[in-house]
């Protein structure tokens, strides 16, 4: 009997793991590019780390968190975002000692306990970036553009930016009195979960994602009326960042986002070509976090992008890579010199192959051709005998006599590149 995987989970194969990698690449140049460096946390914390940092209001620690008791008696929970942890790691290492503003970036996956849909997993994969210590709003736009030039740099379009102010705490305690009075009239019309959110979170109503719920916040008030001098003008001051880098969004009252530690700019990046899970990046602001987790006051601002959403807008956009070379041997003369030739080759930097299945020569080049060798050389005695071979570029057909014992892998690269 066989075992399936486990639900909301996916096996990435050769098919795609290709395009992950030409992704993740490109991820890394570009942080590398902005100054940001690779910080590694653990898959799991203990549970406090999600419900201080994430808070405990929230979908992601109320439904969706994998918590257990490990055998040491400690409640544990598997990363359902990235943040958190990297807040506890900044805090506990204390890289606030270092050059400010601390620029750090991950890949990583999470786990959500969520109904798995299209672009929705249980177990799925999260580039993230934090910044701290810095407040200006110079800053939010810097964040911002750094997703912007990753998807701009993949060649993904149709994707908005959607930007809006959740304003500071004190913004929000009259917004949410005003809000609540909105949705307190409207009760009836709202779904089960969103009656729960009412008192507790009614901020969270903004981001729900069902039709009727969408439709009575139409006219829900906005936060953008809401907002004190100050925050206003940190929002006025990054949309024109924004503009001066030549980065065009729009301000959605409705993005409020699903995590509680944000606070005046948030953002994401929307995509109408995914279906209804569109969100392939959010993010913003939260300054308060470092203090929730225990920590001395310290700025931060950063964005998750999801990165199977982001896999299902990028298509075919990248070539999987291919076999360079594939060395067919007749003889038993020929398969040693081959299997030497070949890691001869792939010490100098070529991908090569050769055959280990005891084939037919007829069988090695029907291998070679399934799976899609760029060239291909014979050897058999009299090769060996003239140290020399013909590479045959196997799409135009086009025949090369290359010298055997002092071949490089430049030569192969531009035999099969000359054509
Ligand atoms: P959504 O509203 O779609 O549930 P979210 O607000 O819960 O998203 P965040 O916690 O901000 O999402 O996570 C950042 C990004 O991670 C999302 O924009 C999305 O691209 C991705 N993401 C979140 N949850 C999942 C999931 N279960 N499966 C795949 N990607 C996810
Ligand atoms: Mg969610």
């Amino acid at each position: 009997m066989t075992v399936s995987a486990p639900k909301g989970t996916a096996d990435i194969l050769p098919d795609e793991s290709y395009k992950w990698q030409y992704v993740e690449r490109k991820i890394r140049d570009i942080c590398s590019r902005f100054g940001f460096c690779e910080i590694r946390t653990p898959v799991f914390e203990h549970t406090e780390v999600f419900e201080r940092g994430v808070g405990d209001a929230t979908d992601v620690v109320t439904k969706e968190m994998y918590t257990f008791e490990d055998k040491g008696g400690r409640s544990i929970t598997l990363r359902p975002e990235g943040t958190a942890g990297v807040v506890r790691a900044y805090l506990e290492n204390g890289l606030f000692n270092g050059a400010m503003p601390v620029k750090l970036y991950y890949l990583i996956n999470c786990f959500r306990y969520e109904k798995p849909q299209k672009g929705r997993l249980r177990q799925f994969s999260q580039f993230g970036v934090e910044l701290f210590g810095a407040t200006s709003p110079e800053t939010d736009a810097l964040i911002i553009s750094l997703p912007h030039m990753l998807l701009c740099e993949l060649g993904i379009k149709d994707i908005e930016l959607k930007i809006n102010s959740i304003g500071c705490r004190g913004c929000r305690a009259e917004y949410r009195r005003a809000l609540t009075e909105y949705f307190e009239s409207r009760k009836d019309k709202l779904c089960p979960t969103c009656n729960e959110r009412l008192y507790k979170n009614p901020m969270r109503i903004l981001d729900c994602k069902s039709e009727i719920c969408r439709s009575v916040c139409k006219d829900a008030p906005r936060i953008t009326d809401y907002l004190c001098s100050d925050c206003r003008d940190h929002f006025e001051k990054v949309k024109a960042a924004l503009e001066g880098l030549g980065i065009a969004y729009t301000v959605d009252s409705s993005i409020v986002r699903g995590l509680d530690y944000y606070n005046r700019t948030v953002f994401e990046f929307v995509s109408g070509d995914i279906g209804a899970q569109g969100t392939v990046c959010g993010g913003g602001r939260y300054d308060g976090l470092t203090e929730q987790l225990g920590g001395a006051p310290c700025a931060g601002i950063g964005f998750a992008m999801g990165l199977e959403r982001l896999m299902l807008l990028l298509g075919n956009k990248t070539d999987r890579p291919v076999t360079q070379l594939y060395v067919a041997a007749v003889g038993e003369r020929a398969k040693a010199y081959s299997a030497g030739l070949a890691h001869r080759l792939m010490k100098d930097g070529a991908s090569v192959e050769y055959d280990v299945m005891n084939r037919s020569l007829k069988a090695q080049l029907k291998y070679a051709d399934k799976i899609g060798a760029r060239s291909c050389i014979v050897i058999g005695d009299s090769e060996l005998d003239n140290k020399k071979a013909v590479l045959k570029n196997m799409k135009s057909g086009r025949q090369t006599e290359i010298p055997l014992d002092d071949i490089t892998a430049a030569q192969i690269e531009e035999a099969i590149e000359n054509e």
